[in-house]
């Protein structure tokens, strides 16, 4: 495993569609390995491969609850509404607030090529929701319905615990 350089805005990749994975090829498992390893680095719950300047359909999540990799994930069904403060590795110093559906449900494909589904809410299908946005070249702040500095964002936090 490796940790990759994470792209951050201003870098074109960011902003390009990625293609669909065709085959769980060696290197895509290699990928896969990277990505978790810089997620976790990082800090970060949700990582796509375009951060990592890979324009395939892969990304990678930890809302909390355990590792997960989804191949070319798709948003099948969708509930509800929620609005929360969100973050980007590819936005270092960038916060604000986004709207996402409560609840989503997702087709993937897993490591091994099968396909599956995952359902959730909350932070869950946050993070998916903005994680797939990154497939398709969409950043959260293209999103965002409020900005939030850094003393804006300290105090939010603070009222939430
Ligand atoms: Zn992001």
């Amino acid at each position: 495993m490796a940790i990759r350089e994470i792209r951050t805005e201003g870098d074109e990749v960011l902003r390009k569609r990625s293609r669909e994975v065709d085959e769980i090829t060696e290197r895509i498992k290699v990928l896969i390995d990277d990505m978790e390893e810089t997620m976790y680095h990082a800090d970060g719950i949700g990582l796509a491969a375009p951060q990592v300047g890979v324009l395939k359909r892969v990304i990678v999540i930890d809302p909390g609850d355990g590792f997960r990799v989804l191949i070319n994930p798709v948003i099948i069904d969708e509930k509800g509404k929620q609005s929360e403060i969100e973050g980007c590795l590819s936005l270092p110093d960038f916060f604000g607030e986004v709207e996402r559906p409560e609840w989503v449900k997702v087709e993937a494909m897993d490591v091994n090529g099968d396909k599956m589904e995952i359902e959730g809410d909350g932070l869950l299908a946050r993070v998916i929701c903005h994680e797939i946005d990154h497939l398709d070249g969409i950043l959260f702040k293209d999103k965002v319905t409020r900005v939030y500095s850094a003393d804006e964002l300290q105090e939010a936090r603070k009222k939430k615990r």
